[in-house]
């Protein structure tokens, strides 16, 4: 296999993003991190990895924080439960804090538990109550499967045919992403039909960052919840659900949050909703008074908070390598992190068109150009190109998501990628995109 293409190489654009590459990276404030995460090998050295949008990588300190909760297992079996480091009856509790900072929330209006679908399911049962005129949940077209999956079933659940409920607002003829006034002009004409407004937070397919506060604001105008899968948004855009008053949200473990792969998920509820025994919801012993649990009696006691809606214990192998990646959160903070993916996806973008424009104006990036409407993934079509020019990528270590016919999503992630991945994936892709051609 060749060997990566040193910058040395005369390409004609790529080789000038190596200079400002290093003076950026020189100056980051973040470098150290980079070293905190176990970067995939591609021929003895790193991979570009830019697909932790999909699966955020290990933290080194995942195997001890997994290990310390194998030795208690070992050490002490049950007793684990109220002996061990981190006492496993309260193991969801240790990612709250950083959770809530995460998402803009107070402790009390978040819990990790679960997997993302079934945390979608748990608060539609909630927050998506159809009821006489008030039957519709709106959703946006091009969701992600699984969403619209959970959309169309819970439709059902109440006997409603998704033809005439479920509305899937699109973008404009021509456009790729949504138009702010367009989902409030939609929200606003479906009015007291609407149940539910229930978007993701960054779109998983276009990068596109929604306007959550607006659209919550809209839909709080006609009566209708308002929640956010906010999978490809938390860890990755800084958010205030509780100042924004989304109703509800929730959101994966392993993308930009680094869990590993199946992951705990997360919910947030509004702290308005902390105490509705009132809300019809699916119910186990886990959302069961903490402190009377384990007395086993026979009637539900509701806790107040997020915490209501668990049902199951927390799943604390699973779960540790979270915590791992939480202290990582923690200590380079989110304001940073957001400085620096606004300043990494803008010269990313900057080598793209650069790039681009030098192939022939070969790729069209479909993510909002505004850092306010982005969050740091672009997604990008090589127009004229190929699966050839994804071998290209692949061949020498690129690591990016590709999708057919064209599309190629990649993500820099400011926890641990460099400004000269960015430059040395230019030159990568500036020469597949020569060959190809
Ligand atoms: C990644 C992702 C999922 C995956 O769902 P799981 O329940 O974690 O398997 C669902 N929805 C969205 C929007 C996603 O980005």
């Amino acid at each position: 296999m060749p060997p990566m293409p040193s910058p040395m190489t005369n390409w004609t654009q790529a080789p000038a993003f190596h200079d400002e590459a290093a003076r950026l990276d020189a100056a980051d404030p973040l470098a150290s991190f980079r070293a905190r995460f176990h970067m995939p090998q591609h021929e003895g050295r790193d991979a570009l990895y830019f697909t932790g949008n999909s699966l955020g990588l290990q933290p080194v300190a995942a195997a001890e924080f997994i290990e310390g909760e194998l030795e208690d297992w070992r050490k002490f079996g049950v007793e684990g439960h109220f002996h061990g480091r981190r006492p496993w009856v309260d193991y969801h509790s240790f990612a709250t804090e950083d959770l809530a900072a995460l998402v803009g929330a107070k402790p009390i209006e978040v819990v990790a538990m679960n997997a993302l679908t079934v945390n979608l399911h748990l608060l539609l049962v909630s927050f998506y109550r159809p009821e006489g005129r008030r039957t519709k949940l709106l959703i946006e077209q091009g969701a992600f499967p699984s969403d619209r999956y959970a959309a169309l079933s819970q439709l059902r659940l109440h006997g409603l045919d998704p033809e005439e409920h479920l509305i899937e607002i699109a973008p404009r003829k021509g456009e790729h992403t949504l138009r702010t006034e367009d989902i409030e002009a939609r929200i606003a004409e479906e009015g007291d039909r609407l149940a539910c407004v229930m978007l993701c937070g960054v779109q998983y397919y276009t990068g596109q960052w929604m306007p959550m506060e607006r659209i919550t604001r809209a839909a709080h105008a006609v009566g209708a919840t308002c929640g956010f899968d906010m999978a490809h948004a938390v860890g990755n855009v800084p958010v205030q659900l509780h100042d924004w008053n989304v109703d509800f949200a929730c959101w994966c473990g392993y993308k930009y949050l680094n869990g590993g792969p199946g992951c705990t998920a997360g919910v947030f509820v509004h702290e308005r909703h902390a105490q509705r025994p009132d809300l019809p919801r699916l119910e186990g012993w886990w959302g069961h008074s903490a402190s009377r649990r384990f007395l086993m009696e026979p009637d539900f006691d509701l806790m107040p908070g997020a915490e209501g809606w668990q049902t199951s214990n927390a799943p604390v192998l699973n779960m540790a390598a979270l915590l791992a990646s939480l202290k990582e959160f923690r200590a380079a903070g989110m304001d940073r992190l957001r400085d620096k993916s606004v300043a990494m996806t803008d010269f990313l973008e900057r080598g793209l068109l650069s790039v681009g424009e030098a192939a022939g104006g070969a790729l069209e990036i479909l993510t909002p150009s505004n850092p306010e409407a982005r969050g740091c993934q672009l997604s990008v079509v090589a127009h004229g190109h190929g699966k050839a020019l994804f071998d290209h990528l692949t061949q020498h270590g690129v690591i990016v998501d590709w999708r057919e016919p064209s599309v190629i999503r990649m993500a820099p992630v400011p926890m641990y990628n460099r400004f000269a991945d960015v430059a040395d994936f230019l030159v990568v892709l500036e020469q597949g995109l020569r060959q190809a051609k």
